[in-house]
């Protein structure tokens, strides 16, 4: 019978919540992370001294981690403090044409209204029930659930609420969709990009990720010190559950003794028992060998043609003027469709990006110098004005292949300003810099990914039912993270980790009976 060491690869934010929920049941757990700090994607860089969040900022779902530090009778407020934003997000398309969108679903309506017409804000009024309906149907019978199939979604519900299955409309896309709600092209533009929030696109993702925009309205919270401070708080919490973490540690082996995983290896040698692994990787990462051959048949390869979303991402310091940013601003393409096209059917950087900027020392609408991050952070006052900006423009996820070279990356660059000017933003950077992260670092940073964020893309119905589940073929290794089901983003990646602790205590115990 197997005893109770547990090792997770990997300190993301699946291999965490996995963690924290293994150590309450009482297993021995120990997390290997090759980086050396926790929170994998959810990372930070340091620009002009300054400590900056260079991955996820929309944080939403809040009540996933109410949960999982509730049932260790912690309150996730008290370590992780969190403002609720009032704007959800602005966007732009030109100098002149703004749509801010509200948590008050009212004041949203009023500013489609306002935007587009009375039609238009009629159309949002019914987009906005039917993704909250799409949410209810499918959150406990597919994304808590632990087994992606078609056939368990439609167990999961009773017979009198089948019909709501239909309703989601899993068979068309959410760019179809969108046009069933509105007229005015920026409005389907904003509302389809919610299909990039799962590294898709909007012209090839069901339209059931319009659930993605109720997400939002439920709640998009400011983590005072930035996102990164979830990571760490996790691992805080973890640690005061009994959980061992071992940073700047890569997991080179993954080792199976009939059958069964019994052991994993570092890349300095060093071998470890375990009784059972969670592994938090890319996927790809295992089914590529990055753990030897014995366990590659744990989870099936990604085509390179299959996967999600990569990104060119610019951290730095700036002055901005000429447009009033919110911390959340997306500055849209004219062409939407062929920048989806330029990334997944020819692999190439779109001609004219969309772009999101955080500004990160802002909330809502307020000017810089209102730091979201305690004084601690900020050793020596930044210049006047200047703030902190990370922007991001989609990338194809060629990052293995090395097929963008730093000349187009320049382009990139050079044109991502012009778009920001044509919106009327001046960007005047600081001496320092910028950090730049291409889909080669990415690649670099996640293994065997190409620079894919978000796993495999979320392209047509099947999908999501596609995505592995937390237990592996091989017995004793259980998977956790964005590539996995219920799929990519922060509190999806904690509630596949803690789908993937409940699979393993399930059949330890089953094991013990
Ligand atoms: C630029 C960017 C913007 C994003 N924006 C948002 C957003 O606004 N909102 C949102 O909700 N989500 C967003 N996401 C997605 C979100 O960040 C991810 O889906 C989520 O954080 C993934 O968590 P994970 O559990 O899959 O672990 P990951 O973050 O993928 O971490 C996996 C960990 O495993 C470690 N590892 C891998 N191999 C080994 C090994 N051999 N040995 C030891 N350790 C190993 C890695 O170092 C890493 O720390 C964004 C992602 C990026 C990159």
């Amino acid at each position: 019978m197997p005893s109770r060491r547990i090792a997770v690869i990997g300190a993301g934010i699946g291999g965490l919540a996995a963690a924290m929920d293994l150590a309450l049941a009482g297993f021995e757990v120990t997390v290997f992370e090759r980086a050396a700090a926790p929170g994998g994607k959810i990372r930070e860089v340091q620009v002009a001294g300054r400590r900056m969040d260079a991955g996820p900022s929309v944080f939403t779902m809040r009540d996933v981690f109410d949960d999982l530090f509730a049932e260790a009778g912690e309150h996730f407020d008290a370590h992780v403090k969190l403002t609720r934003a009032h704007i959800l997000a602005r966007h732009a398309w030109s100098s002149h044409e703004r749509l801010d969108l509200y948590a008050d679903l009212h004041e949203s309506i009023a500013a489609i209204a306002a935007f587009a017409g009375a039609r238009e804000a009629k159309g949002f009024e019914a987009f906005a029930a039917q993704a909250r309906q799409v949410y209810a149907t499918l959150r406990d019978s597919f994304i808590r659930a632990s087994r992606p199939s078609t056939l368990g979604l439609v167990r999961r519900l009773p017979p009198s609420r089948w019909m709501e299955l239909w309703g989601i409309a899993p068979f068309t896309t959410l760019w179809r969709s969108t046009s069933r709600y509105f007229k005015d092209p920026r409005l389907r533009q904003l509302f389809g990009r919610y299909a990039t929030y799962c590294g898709s696109s909007p012209f090839s993702a069901p339209a059931t990720l319009m659930l993605v925009s109720h997400v939002e309205q439920a709640g998009v919270w400011y983590i005072e010190g930035g996102m990164h401070q979830l990571a760490v708080q996790m691992a805080a919490a973890a640690q005061r559950r009994g959980v061992n973490l071992r940073y700047s540690s890569e997991v080179s082996r993954v080792c199976v003794d009939k059958g069964r995983v019994h052991a994993l290896q570092l890349a300095g040698g060093e071998r470890v028992p375990a009784d059972a692994i969670v592994c938090n990787s890319d996927t790809n990462a295992l089914a590529s060998g990055c753990f030897g051959p014995e366990v590659m048949s744990g989870a099936r390869m990604t085509r390179p043609s299959a996967r999600s979303l990569s990104a060119i991402t610019w951290n730095m310091v700036a002055r901005t003027s000429g447009f009033d940013l919110a911390h959340h601003t997306v500055f849209f393409s004219a062409d939407y469709r062929d920048e989806f096209d330029a990334i997944f059917r020819r692999r190439q950087l779109p001609d004219a990006p969309s772009i999101y900027v955080c500004a990160q020392d802002r909330r809502d609408g307020s000017p810089p110098g209102m730091p979201l991050r305690s004084p601690m952070d900020m050793p020596t006052p930044l210049a006047a004005n200047a703030e902190r900006l990370f922007c991001l423009v989609n990338a194809p996820a060629v990052g293995d292949t090395e097929k963008l070279n730093s000349a187009e990356i320049d382009t990139c660059e050079a044109r991502l300003f012009q778009q920001l000017a044509r919106c009327g933003l001046s960007i005047e950077r600081n001496s320092t810099p910028a950090v730049t992260t291409t889909p080669q670092d990415f690649n670099r940073l996640f293994p065997a990914t190409g620079g894919a964020l978000y796993g495999p893309a979320s392209h047509g119905w099947r999908a999501s039912f596609t995505r592995p589940g937390s237990r592996s073929r091989i017995p004793g290794l259980y998977l956790a993270g964005g590539s996995t089901h219920p799929g990519p983003g922060v509190p999806m990646a904690a509630t596949s980790g803690r789908l993937a602790a409940a699979s393993l205590i399930e059949d330890f115990a089953s094991i013990k009976r």
